[in-house]
């Protein structure tokens, strides 16, 4: 039966399930204050990476915490004064990374992400943005033979998960990678994954091709939901209602108080995260290179060469602190030495963006407490780019009362009621 469906949000989630519902025959109307791709799904490593099983929380992460901390270059900072409202999810994260829940974890997203470029691409193919889609696979990279043997438990992980990975010796890296520094002496090579060359664009590319195809988006920032009995009847914006049958919350990690005036309190933070871009950089890598010590990715993009990473707790208000967008440029100086020691302003653009996570690393997928007309699809954390596809595809199963292609389970929103 076709209905009227709402999306709310107009981010890579949002704009994906809006092009699987249209598939169904539904009417779709996207509300969002911004524009298509304009939130987090702007500025990301652009990484499809179906091998992203890892949790963030896995058995010993919070040893590295205060290693990180200290490092003024690490890849995690908290900002003091946010601490007493992020304790309660930092605990939930903490008891997320027990063995049992982590194997878990790991199975429900790989389930999630395995077939994210296979997904992704007739939706892109049909907007006429396949250009963007690459299968150049993903590249790890390690300074010391210790430090790549510490990130065994992450691989075997991914192995027991499917994933298929080619180990590479200093020798094999430069043939592999020839602008990679000559520090790097391990690495590793996962061929299933791909990336994007311009995540705005791919978003923008599918809103045209919703527009083209009868949609509605609309420049509205949802506000609450109107109901007759447990059915939806519109949402409510700030600048009036929108009749519609079904709704889908896909705000990214502005989600949680729509889902709490639906009787769904979730734990959903925002880990902040940066990127530098240089404009025609004098080396450019052939595939995406995550330096696996530093945790950050140097992805080659239409627009210049784009190093993003760095996680920040610092909820979502606090104004940036563009020093860790800096710090991305000396690091990736140190991966890929062919880069220049600086560039005038006009060369660099710097970016922040909210990650939506939860404690598990596992998005909220599934219907609402209040109704089963309104269905989440936000919390996808570092991989919403690489689990967007399957998630559109998903919410219209579930708008359409199918039995979801995977298990959800794992994904229900009360999961920590
Ligand atoms: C530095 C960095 C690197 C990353 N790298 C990768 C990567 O390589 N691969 C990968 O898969 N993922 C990556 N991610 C994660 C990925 O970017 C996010 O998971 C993804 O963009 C989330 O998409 P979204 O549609 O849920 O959110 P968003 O893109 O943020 O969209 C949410 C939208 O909702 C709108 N909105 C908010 N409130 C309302 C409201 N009340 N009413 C209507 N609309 C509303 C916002 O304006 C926004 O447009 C990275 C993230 C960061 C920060």
């Amino acid at each position: 039966m076709s209905k009227t469906v709402a999306v709310i949000g107009a981010g890579m989630v949002g704009i994906t399930a809006a092009t699987w519902l249209q598939r169904d025959g539904h009417k779709v109307i996207v509300l969002d204050p911004g524009k298509p791709g304009e939130g987090t799904s702007f500025g990301n490593a652009g990484c499809l990476n179906g091998s992203s099983v890892v949790p963030m929380s896995m058995p010993g992460t919070v040893k590295n915490v205060p290693r990180w901390l200290l490092d003024p270059m690490g890849p995690l900072s908290i900002r003091w004064r946010y601490l007493p409202m992020l304790a309660p999810w930092l605990i939930r994260f903490v008891r997320a990374g027990a063995p049992e829940r982590v194997q878990a974890q790991a199975r429900a997203l790989r389930a999630l992400l395995a077939p994210s470029v296979e997904t992704l691409l007739p939706l892109a193919k049909a907007a006429g943005v396949e250009d963007l889609i690459h299968r150049a696979g993903h590249l790890w990279v390690y300074r010391s033979e210790a430090s790549f043997q510490k990130d065994q438990a992450a691989w075997r992980l991914r192995r027991d998960n499917g994933v298929v990975v080619t180990e590479l010796d200093a020798d094999q890296l430069r043939q592999h990678e020839p602008a990679l520094s000559r520090d790097f002496v391990r690495g590793i090579l996962v061929e299933e994954n791909g990336h994007l060359g311009n995540p705005l664009r791919m978003v923008q590319g599918l809103a045209a091709a919703v527009v083209r195809n009868g949609g509605r988006i609309e420049q509205e920032r949802a506000v609450g939901f109107g109901f007759d009995g447990s059915r939806l009847k519109s949402i409510q914006t700030e600048r009036g209602d929108f009749p519609c049958d079904a709704a889908v919350v896909a705000a990214g990690a502005w989600s949680a108080p729509l889902a709490k005036s639906l009787g769904d309190k979730v734990p959903l933070e925002t880990e902040r995260g940066y990127h530098l871009m240089i404009r025609d950089p004098e080396v450019m890598p052939r595939l995406p290179v995550a330096d696996a010590d530093a945790k950050f990715v140097a992805t080659p993009m239409e627009t210049g060469l784009r190093f993003a990473g760095t996680v920040e707790l610092a909820g979502l208000k606090a104004p940036p602190d563009w020093r860790r967008a800096r710090i991305l440029l000396e690091q990736g100086r140190q991966l890929l030495t062919g880069l220049k020691g600086s560039y005038p302003e006009e060369r660099i653009s710097l970016w922040m963006g909210h990650r939506p996570s939860m404690p598990d690393s596992l998005p909220c997928l599934g219907p609402s407490t209040r109704s089963p007309d309104v269905i989440y699809a936000f919390g996808h954390g570092h991989v919403g780019m690489a689990a967007s596809p399957m998630t559109g595809k998903l919410v219209a199963d579930l708008v359409a009362g199918r039995p979801p292609s995977i298990d959800v389970v794992p994904f229900r929103a009360g999961r920590f009621a």
